[in-house]
């Protein structure tokens, strides 16, 4: 299980959500920010901070936004060893 970040987070660079996590689980590109599965520890704290509410647990993401939950993954996955990880607040551009 893990929190998934889904279709609204795209171009928002509010990165409220990243403030938040205890597990510092958030990596970004120039499309939205993704939660490494690995890391996320599930406390819900990055969910409500969301302004366009796109955070969801895993099993409760939408079905048509159902490809986000490998997508997290896999951009995680690439993103981590390049040291794109997120943890402040980003000014928007
Ligand atoms: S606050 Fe929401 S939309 Fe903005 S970067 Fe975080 S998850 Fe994405
Ligand atoms: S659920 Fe908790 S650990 Fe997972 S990304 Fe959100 S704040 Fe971080």
């Amino acid at each position: 299980m893990a929190h998934v970040v889904t279709e609204p987070c795209v171009n928002c660079k509010y990165t409220d959500c990243v403030v938040v996590c205890p597990m510092e689980c958030f990596y970004g590109d120039d499309r939205q920010l993704y939660i490494d599965p690995d890391d996320c520890i599930d406390c819900g704290a990055c969910v409500p901070e969301c302004p366009v509410e796109a955070i969801f647990l895993d099993a409760e993401v939408p079905d048509r936004w159902a490809g986000y939950v490998q997508l997290n993954a896999d951009r995680a996955t690439v993103l981590k060893p390049g040291g794109a990880r997120v943890t402040e607040k980003q000014p928007r551009a």
